[in-house]
């Protein structure tokens, strides 16, 4: 039983059916390959470009598809709760649902902020935005909170995009501490260059305490003015999967071992950005998340068969590119080695379209 179609489990079905009948369960059809939806943003893809069709690549491997949200977990009588009052039995579970940014950490946020996650959500308030801008009778505040990789690729897709369509626009960027924490100085700099070039404000060491549907409030009340707030910054796991028993973080991520089993059950997987491996911490980043895959693959399958099962081992260092609104990216591995330009830009969008072509060709778009 498959949990969710983020990165891990798509790209697990990729590789073929499994020997067991297998369910997956995901409330959308279409899931978002998150590499490109920085590009969607900017316009240099469709979103269709960037989704993956869930009920095709589970009808492409034999596999049942139920569009449906998962809700609980009975671990006693092994059975997956559903959204609609299903009930679905289950020998071994496998749970990729994903992260979302923390929200509840601020007061106001969750009223008035649009999360980016889930990226359906955000994407049609953005096409509404994108619809309704032309008739604004003065420029619009648009503020980003958060300037890790996400926050600070979006506020860049944002600013590339309005830049495009000649629309007036004020955009910050917000970060608790600076500017891509982690990230090596030579990317930093390039990227502290596209927001120079895009007349982005940024504004570090500057943790937002409340929002209100007009403004944003810093440290002793400083008001910032902001009609559309996107909110990147910190992720939690849904709360589900602690309620039903399994051991969690604080932030509400599964603990897995090595073998990716949670470390309480050993009937239920997790991967991707819901999981916590053991001893931990790992970066909420897809590149483990697509790690993962044949690992968890091998595994489940291992599980059914009753044979020996692999150790994951989260790499040290990973090449991360960075898009920066127009077709111009940032490359890093590790926290020295740094590079950017438009061929690194190529590169990208050959690795993300490399990605994409594992999965069906999608005949019915997504609605954003
Ligand atoms: C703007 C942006 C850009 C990014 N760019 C990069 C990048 O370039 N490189 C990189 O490595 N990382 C990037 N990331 C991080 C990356 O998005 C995540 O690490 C990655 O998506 C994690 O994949 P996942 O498999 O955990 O699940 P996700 O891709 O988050 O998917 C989770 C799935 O679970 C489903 N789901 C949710 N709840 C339920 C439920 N209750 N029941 C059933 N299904 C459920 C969702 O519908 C979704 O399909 C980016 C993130 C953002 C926000």
């Amino acid at each position: 039983m498959l949990a969710g179609g983020g990165h891990t489990h798509a790209l697990l079905l990729s590789q073929g059916p499994l020997p067991g009948p297998t369910t997956l369960v995901s409330p959308a059809r279409f899931t978002p390959y998150s590499g490109m939806l920085p590009g969607v943003v900017a316009g240099h893809y469709h979103s269709r470009e960037a989704h993956i069709d869930l009920a095709a690549l589970c009808q492409r491997c034999g596999v049942t598809f139920i569009e449906q949200a998962a809700t609980g977990i009975d671990r006693t009588g092994r059975h997956l709760l559903l959204d609609d009052g299903r009930r679905l039995p289950y020998h071994l579970l496998s749970l990729d649902i994903g992260a979302q940014p923390a929200l509840d950490t601020v007061p106001g946020a969750r009223e008035h902020a649009i999360a980016v996650k889930p990226v359906s959500g955000f994407l049609a308030r953005w096409q509404h935005l994108l619809a309704t801008l032309p008739r604004q009778p003065r420029p619009l505040r648009l503020a980003v909170v958060g300037a890790g990789a996400g926050g600070t690729e979006m506020v860049l897709a944002i600013a590339h995009a309005l830049r495009q369509q000649r629309l007036p626009v004020q955009l910050s960027l917000f970060s608790a501490g600076g500017l891509l924490p982690g990230y090596p100085a030579g990317v930093r700099r390039r990227m502290q260059r596209a927001l120079d070039h895009y007349g982005i404000a940024l504004h570090t060491s500057t943790p937002i305490q409340r929002v209100t549907a007009s403004h944003l409030y810093g440290e002793h009340e400083q008001p910032y003015p902001c009609d559309f707030l996107l909110w990147c910054t910190g992720a939690v796991g849904a709360a589900w999967p602690g309620d039903s028993g399994l051991s969690v973080t604080d932030a509400g991520f599964v603990r897995v071992q090595d073998t990716l089993q949670s470390i309480n059950d050993h009937a239920v997987f997790a991967a991707g950005d819901c999981a916590w491996p053991e001893p931990g911490p790992v970066p909420r980043a897809g590149v483990y998340a697509v790690r993962q895959a044949p690992v968890l693959r091998h595994n489940l399958i291992a599980a059914w068969q009753d044979r020996p099962l692999q150790h994951w081992r989260p790499q040290q260092r990973f090449l991360s590119l960075l898009s920066a609104g127009e077709r111009y990216a940032t490359g890093s591995r590790g926290r020295r080695l740094s590079a950017g330009g438009r061929w690194l830009w190529h590169v990208k969008d050959r690795i993300d379209r490399r990605f994409m072509a594992r999965f069906p060709v999608m005949t019915t778009p997504p609605a954003a």
